[in-house]
């Protein structure tokens, strides 16, 4: 390396521990800051928890103007706002929320080289006045964060982003660098060319989040099955996702009523309550949020343990993105998705029914039933899920066996006589005469009196009953999978009527088997569990979670930008009694070592002496490196 880079090197390292005390980049930020540093246009796709943030606060930082920072929700830029505040980082974000003074505050910072960065709303940047500014500023760069929402060929298309085009013939001199988590080839070549980027260095991180353990299990009892997963989740922050605002309010207010402290979030609540919600999960006054698509972008809480699919989301994308919302401190998580083919119909009839009411591409149309297909295809089959997901996003998968997903833990579990079983449901579908559907046909199986049974007489029947033991749910989740499976029909329109196919009668008549899988009894730890506990006193860990909420809540902020987890398990496990011990931990900066050290000190030592722990039982993670 030439000496300027040996000096831009050890620059970058420098900001990286004074900030935010960690010691290493990873190997995409290297070459995404440095070509933030030279100005040459940039894609960047980092999966989320990737750390794609440092790719623009660094070079800003050593550069010494104010960047820009367009990003499209406000909860979004002030969560990134506060937290570099936290660290001493100068940023701001100007949005509908600051009042006139601060706007000018703001801008006069920015003309005195004051702030690094600035975030915005992209219908602002590209208001006169703002732009106007951005000249007497001498503007050098733009990072478009969640650019993805400038493509409609991705699942979060958002048309103020479209105008985002017109940076480049505006502000000539300044580099753009785009940064997204979506990774399928048209959207980043889609991101490239609405962008205008000249040249860009695309940079693509590895999608494969090894600290999390996914499990598709069948849909059963949905509420029950998520409040058993929460309770493997006691007092630690989950999301479980739903299709509907219904679904998600439903399903908050039960958990409500199981004790666990749940709130709902749609984007049919106001913006308020929205908010309060968002921050309240933020100061861990609430575990558990139960929610549509709409919760996301924003909640950056780098300690989510659980994300809970109640229902299939549309695409991979979707589910990779929520998925990734789990772990971001690098921490193991766990994401579950409870599973039924029900999901993949009803997405079939929301896509028919949003192109009735409004003209929608049929291109578009036809992308997303293809990205449904993939994710229906990704819940059927029994195989490594890790494996799976590296390969849709394009990547291989060398690991031989993940040991974190529910294929790999061997916790797949078969229906006993699950041919039997299909072969009374397939019987009973045909002499109740192929029209009806499935409701009609579980309440018949399972001796249900209602009154459509009696109006037909299928208490006559002679499948009348005949599962009679079998939980209606476990029942229903059971026929489809057998529609999953194409061993059973279904007639489109309103009411549509279960029929029999080839398949159906090859089972009939004895001809094939047929595998209906149940949900695992008890599920097993993944051994990536074990190893960050190594060592940690939980105990401590958890009253050092408890002093984080209270100095969060002092500071009015979300409680992970005090500390991510990972810092709170590393100081339960090295136990520092010294400043310089402190500083050791990996995420200790500079300017919480002065505003937090003595505090966390204090509450460590008399912690240890209480218990009659061992202090200094270790050295930090982060060793200091020559500056
Ligand atoms: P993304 O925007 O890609 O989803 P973030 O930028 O929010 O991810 O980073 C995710 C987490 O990883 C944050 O808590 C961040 O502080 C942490 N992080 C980022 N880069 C590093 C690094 N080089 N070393 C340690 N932690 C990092
Ligand atoms: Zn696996």
């Amino acid at each position: 390396m030439t000496i300027t880079g040996d000096l831009q090197a050890s620059n970058i390292l420098a900001t990286l521990q004074r900030y935010w005390g960690y010691t290493s980049l990873r190997p995409l930020q290297e070459q995404a800051i440095h070509a933030g540093l030279a100005q040459r246009d940039s894609l960047v796709v980092l999966p989320t928890g990737g750390g794609k943030s440092l790719c623009y606060q660094i070079p800003a930082e050593l550069a010494g103007g104010t960047d820009v920072v367009v990003s499209p929700l406000i909860s979004l830029m002030k969560d990134q706002v506060d937290g570099l505040r936290q660290c001493g980082y100068p940023a701001a974000a100007l949005h509908s929320g600051v009042s006139f003074d601060e706007v000018r505050e703001i801008e006069r910072r920015m003309l005195a080289h004051q702030l690094r960065l600035v975030f915005v709303a992209p219908e602002r940047l590209l208001m006169p006045r703002f732009m106007d500014l951005l000249d007497r500023v001498g503007v050098r760069a733009f990072a478009i964060d969640e650019a993805h929402c400038i493509s409609h060929w991705g699942h979060d298309f958002r048309p103020e982003y479209r105008q985002l085009a017109q940076l480049k013939d505006r502000f000539p001199n300044a580099s753009v660098h785009a940064f997204t988590a979506t990774a399928t080839g048209r959207v980043r070549s889609d991101i490239v060319e609405q962008l205008r980027l000249r040249d860009p260095e695309v940079l693509v991180g590895i999608f494969d989040r090894p600290n999390l353990v996914y499990r598709i299990v069948p849909r059963v009892d949905v509420r029950q099955q998520t409040l058993d997963v929460i309770r493997r989740h006691r007092e630690q922050a989950v999301i479980v996702y739903c299709i509907s605002r219904k679904d998600a309010e439903s399903m908050a207010a039960s958990l409500g009523a199981a004790g666990v402290r749940a709130a709902h979030y749609h984007a049919g609540m106001e913006a308020a309550q929205r908010r309060a919600t968002q921050d309240a999960f933020a100061a861990e006054q609430i575990d558990v949020v139960a929610a549509t698509v709409a919760f996301g972008m924003g909640i950056d809480r780098s300690d989510v343990r659980c994300v809970v699919h109640a229902a299939m989301p549309k695409s991979i994308e979707h589910y990779q993105q929520e998925t990734g919302r789990a772990g971001r401190d690098g921490l193991e998580a766990e994401c579950i998705l409870f599973y039924s083919a029900a999901d993949a119909i009803r997405w079939e009839q929301l896509m028919e029914r949003s192109s009735d009411g409004e003209e929608i591409d049929s291109e578009v149309q036809k992308a997303q039933r293809e990205l449904l297909g993939h994710m229906r295809r990704y819940c059927q089959n029994v195989q490594c899920r890790h494996r799976m997901l590296s390969n849709y996003f394009g990547q291989e998968y060398k690991k031989d066996g993940c040991g974190a997903c529910d294929a790999c833990l061997d916790e797949v579990e078969g229906v006993a006589d699950a041919t039997v079983t299909a072969q009374k449901i397939l019987s009973c579908v045909a002499r109740t005469g192929e029209r009806f559907g499935a409701e009609h046909i579980v309440d018949v199986l399972v001796g249900a009196d209602t009154e459509r049974v009696r109006r037909w007489r299928h208490d006559q029947v002679s499948t009348y009953g005949l599962l009679k033991g079998t939980p209606r749910k476990a029942l229903t989740n059971m026929l489809y999978q057998l529609l999953d499976g194409g061993l059973l029909d279904r007639s489109d329109g309103e009411r549509p009527m279960l029929r029999l196919n080839a398949e159906s009668w090859a089972v009939l008549r004895g001809q094939r088997s047929v595998q209906l899988m149940q949900p695992v009894k008890k599920v097993k730890a993944a051994p990536i569990d074990d190893e960050s506990w190594a060592d940690v006193d939980r105990e401590l860990f958890e009253s050092l979670r408890t002093l984080r909420r209270e100095i969060a809540e002092q500071r009015g902020v979300p409680a992970y930008v005090v500390f991510g987890d990972a810092t709170l398990r590393e100081l339960a496990r090295v136990r520092p009694s010294s400043p310089q011990g402190f500083l050791n931990i990996r995420g200790v900066g500079q300017r919480k070592l002065e505003e937090l050290g003595s505090r966390f000190l204090q509450h460590i030592v008399e912690y240890c002496s209480a218990h009659g722990l061992k202090l200094d039982a270790a050295t930090g993670s982060r060793r200091r490196t020559r500056v």
